[in-house]
């Protein structure tokens, strides 16, 4: 443990800050919602993920062995988050628009998210399961809730007794406050659509497929598929535990998603799943949630080649996280330029003053005051990770001692007035802080991780400008090649395919 600071995180479910302490000491069991794959992951998707990536990453250097499971969301997931038969599944409908198998669009789309993973440089999570892969722990699932009075069937499709698991338990609503009568009033003009549902507030664990449905299989009740909030209950059980450490995803899961999670653990095992719930706040572009249904959307790879109207140019993959870890994860974050500019700057000052700081040297240094504000900074920069994973305000003290490490260069500062163990000390958490905890690269060094993540990049980006070309889309090939050129990335067409060299 390198930090003797107590580790503080909100709970959602309480509201409050609490001091963690794990269900077994030293170790943490952490799942995360993960994406649910049948288009582009966006980068609003991409920003919960860097949160929960700098929470492993902090719980790991804080001294604790992480098991962080990240499901694959592949089944399940209907249009509009509904859950009645009408709707059909996400994935089914890309299958049938793409003329794809159903597996293929998962596979297709769970390779990109990982290649958009790799490129943030968020490390893989340890466990990575898939809803279609654990049927059999869904199905089992079902068969206890239903054995403990909590599920009832209806023409094949099984739904959760909302008022009937109320009435037992009485937590139904806790994480995110809503209450039956208001979801109630708010469900009651799709009332008609749900006329298998006793009531409105209840949902679906199992549904049965309709004909023409892609994905099914058999089940003691009928041929057809989970429901969506199933698959977390089931897989984070598997892997975790019937009680664990924490649970995680973005805001807007919280309901139903969530709620609905807690209600199934609750009804099959009488255990509720994760201790603590974390939620990460959504990401805005220009002031609005970032979303692809109104187009007010962003891709990973439109941000990186600036081929967007919302940027004025490109921004490598460490700047956009860079810009990430400016903002609490329980903040919002809006995407603009502007922001992207400074944060550009700011990642560069910070890179650079790392290298400088590396090169420093003493000799004869004594503890002064100059000494004794360094390692309060340093201290600080732990104790806000470690309350409540403040990445903002540890990289605001970060930027405090650039001005420091800058002035002992610069000659402003005498570096004699600190001592070799405090020397010592500022170079291994500073590169501690910016490469392990905030998972960032040196984009400028070659053969370090900053090249693989430019490769990464490159790779996406000559992927994108062969598809440009097989649809005959000149104008797009052009942009990308002319785009690259101002950015000092030369490409080259040959036999072998493109390859690219820098200036
Ligand atoms: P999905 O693929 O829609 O199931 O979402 C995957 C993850 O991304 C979930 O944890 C969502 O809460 C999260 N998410 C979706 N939209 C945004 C956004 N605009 N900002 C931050 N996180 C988001
Ligand atoms: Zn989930």
């Amino acid at each position: 443990m390198k930090s003797n600071t107590e580790l503080k995180i909100y709970n959602s479910l309480t509201g409050e800050k609490e001091t963690f302490t794990p269900i077994h000491a030293g170790r943490v069991g952490m799942y995360v919602c993960g994406p649910t794959v049948y288009n582009d992951v966006h980068l609003g998707n991409c920003r919960t993920f860097v949160n929960f990536d700098v929470v492993y990453r902090y719980l790991q250097y804080a001294g604790y062995k992480v098991r962080y499971v990240r499901n694959i969301t592949d089944v399940g997931h209907l249009e509009g988050d509904a859950d009645t038969n009408e709707a059909e599944d996400k994935l089914a409908k890309r299958a049938r628009i793409e003329q794809l198998e159903p597996m293929e669009v998962a596979s297709k789309y769970t390779n990109g998210f990982h290649d958009i993973m790799r490129i943030f440089n968020a490390l893989p999570p340890s466990i990575e399961p898939r809803a279609t892969g654990h049927i059999p722990e869904q199905i089992e699932m079902v068969e206890e809730i239903i054995n403990n009075g909590f599920g009832y069937e209806a023409n094949g499709s099984i739904y959760f007794d909302v008022p009937k698991f109320i009435q037992v338990k009485g937590i139904y609503g806790n994480l995110s406050g809503r209450v039956v009568e208001e979801l109630q009033s708010e469900t009651r003009d799709n009332l008609k659509k749900q006329d298998e549902k006793r009531h409105p507030a209840d949902f679906a664990i199992w549904m049965k497929a309709a004909p023409e449905h892609l994905m099914r299989w058999k089940s003691p009740w009928s041929v057809g598929f989970p429901g969506w909030h199933l698959e977390c209950s089931a897989m984070s059980r598997k892997y975790l535990g019937e009680t664990f450490d924490i649970h995680g995803g973005g805001n807007d899961l919280k309901f139903p998603h969530h709620e609905n999670e807690i209600a199934q653990n609750v009804g099959a095992c009488n255990c509720g799943g994760a201790n603590l719930w974390m939620h990460a706040n959504m990401l805005l572009l220009n002031g609005k949630k970032m979303s692809k249904s109104d187009g007010n959307t962003i891709s990973p790879t439109q941000l990186f080649t600036g081929d967007s109207p919302h940027v004025t140019k490109g921004y490598s993959p460490m700047v956009v996280r860079f810009f990430m870890l400016q903002a609490h994860y329980r903040s919002t974050l809006d995407i603009t330029d502007d922001a992207l500019q400074a944060a550009e700057k700011g990642y560069k000052r910070l890179m650079e003053s790392n290298k400088i700081l590396q090169s420093l040297t003493l000799k004869g240094g004594k503890q002064t005051e100059i000494d004794n504000e360094i390692n309060a900074l340093i201290d600080s920069t732990l104790e806000d990770m470690s309350d409540d994973f403040n990445a903002p305000r540890a990289l605001a003290r970060l930027f405090e001692l650039c001005t420091k490490i800058n002035a002992f260069k610069g000659g402003q500062l005498d570096i004699n007035q600190i001592t070799e163990g405090s020397l010592t000390r500022l170079k291994s958490t500073f590169n501690d802080f910016i490469f392990s905890i905030f998972g960032l690269q040196d984009e400028s060094v070659a053969g370090e991780g900053g090249q693989s993540a430019l490769e990464g990049v490159m790779q996406l980006v000559i992927d994108l400008r062969a598809q440009a070309r097989a649809s005959k889309d000149w104008a797009t090939s052009d942009k990308i090649r002319d785009g690259l050129k101002a950015a000092g990335i030369l490409l080259k067409d040959g036999k072998e395919g493109t390859s690219w060299t820098k200036e």
